[in-house]
């Protein structure tokens, strides 16, 4: 057997040896997390053709890296077309003006595909392996296709608020699967999911037939759920911002929603499902609380900086964790958030409830959000956040940052850093 080869320096000349040097490949780290977010330490990893196959405690004489290693983080609600933008659209409020200014920004980007690679490459920069993509164009599933690292689920969105719209946005659901399925690759793999925007933008109808056809592919579903009181109001009484923004639009057809409508009725639509991400959930009742934690299959996508953002009232995940739903986090998009780096959800969260626990943080960017998704990502793949000092607790402090990911390709574990440097 050949000799192990160590990797003892972070630099990318070191990375690049420990990459296509023969043998096991060794990484010594100060921290190592498993899938429910708890710690090791001082913990040698020796992988053998691509997999982990022995994790033991560091000799005593063995520096480590600096590093935690943690599973996978998977991002799973981004819109990767608006990443060029250099700072969230404005006004943030009202929040029709807000979609008012969504629609004409998309109007006026050059060059969507562009926007998709660079939002990708911001991804894979923050140590994300997963990404939920809310997928609008051709042009931006073919960016997909070409320059994905990691896995990204393209959620093709369907908009179509009047019933002349939905057999069109239905034919756009079928061709958009055929078209991931035909291109899945194990490489880079570009798998299908689907996206009914939200209520104020989807006729009832459409959302079912979408839901249907999800069930019936197998695909993951993503729907903008309960996002401001105002879309409440319309679906309720059919009144309001959104009712005047609609009418502005040419779009408000008086019969569209029934009067009364919950967004208890859309989750209810989701439970058919087994991949099923409601995001935002910013606005829901106690019986809705109560229905995610009946129904774990259904993630409430919760998007910090977004919510914080748009200064809506407070985030209802805690009670929705408490009530045994599942919670996972997110960046939305550069049209609400400056930047695409998850790993500062994180932080921002943790900053803001420093009684939650690593064990509940975790694994809401890493193993849910990659289960909401139906992603299998390989057990040995993993991101590495540079770590100020060796305890736990230094997972969630102000200087711990991702600077990598690590991953399983052609029998080797392949290392990239992202260019960081430790001391950064
Ligand atoms: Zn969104």
């Amino acid at each position: 057997m050949t000799a192990s080869f160590h990797l003892n320096r972070l630099t990318a000349s070191a990375a690049a040896e420990w990459n296509s040097a023969d043998g096991d490949q060794v990484l010594d780290v100060a921290l190592w997390f498993d899938r429910c977010g708890r710690p090791q330490r001082n913990v040698r990893l020796r992988y053998h053709h691509g997999e982990l196959i022995a994790r033991t405690a560091l000799p005593a004489a063995a520096p480590p890296l600096p590093l935690a290693v943690i599973p996978p983080l998977v991002n799973a609600h981004t819109h990767l077309e608006f990443s060029s933008l250099p700072e969230p659209l404005q006004p943030s409020c009202p929040f029709t003006e807000w979609i008012g200014a969504v629609i004409r920004c998309r109007r006026n980007i050059p060059d969507p595909a562009d926007a998709v690679a660079a939002g990708l490459k911001e991804c894979s920069d923050a140590g994300v392996l997963g990404v939920g993509e809310i997928t609008t164009s051709d042009a931006g599933h073919s960016a997909l296709s070409a320059v994905s690292a990691g896995t990204v689920v393209s959620f093709r969105e369907l908009t179509g608020f009047l019933p002349d719209r939905i057999d069109a946005q239905m034919t756009i659901l079928q061709n958009h699967i055929r078209a991931c399925r035909q291109t899945e690759s194990q490489d880079r793999p570009c798998l299908p999911g689907i996206s009914p925007h939200a209520p104020y933008s989807v006729h009832p109808e459409l959302f079912r037939a979408a839901v249907s056809a999800c069930e019936h592919h197998q695909v993951p579903l993503a729907v903008h759920l309960a996002e401001t009181r105002e879309e409440r109001e319309l679906l309720e009484c059919g009144t309001g911002p959104f009712r005047s923004f609609l009418e502005s639009l040419d779009l408000w057809h008086p019969r569209v929603l029934k009067p009364g409508t919950r967004i208890r009725s859309w989750l209810q639509e989701l439970r058919r499902l087994r991949h099923a991400l409601a995001i935002h959930c910013n606005y829901l009742e106690q019986d809705e609380i109560a229905f995610l934690g009946r129904h774990p299959q259904i993630a409430a996508v919760y998007c910090p900086r977004t919510h914080a953002f748009f200064g809506h009232a407070p985030h209802p995940w805690q009670k929705i964790l408490a009530g045994g739903g599942t919670v996972i986090l997110a960046t939305d998009g550069r049209s609400s958030n400056p930047d695409l780096n998850l790993w500062k959800e994180v932080r921002f969260l943790a900053a803001r409830a420093p009684s939650m626990s690593v064990e509940t943080l975790l694994p809401m960017v890493t193993v849910r959000a990659a289960d909401a998704l139906g992603l299998s990502l390989h057990p040995a793949a993993a991101t590495l956040i540079a770590i100020p000092h060796d305890s736990p607790e230094a997972l969630l402090s102000a200087a711990a940052f991702p600077i990598g990911t690590l991953i399983s390709r052609s029998k080797r574990m392949t290392l990239s850093l992202n260019g960081r440097s430790l001391s950064s």
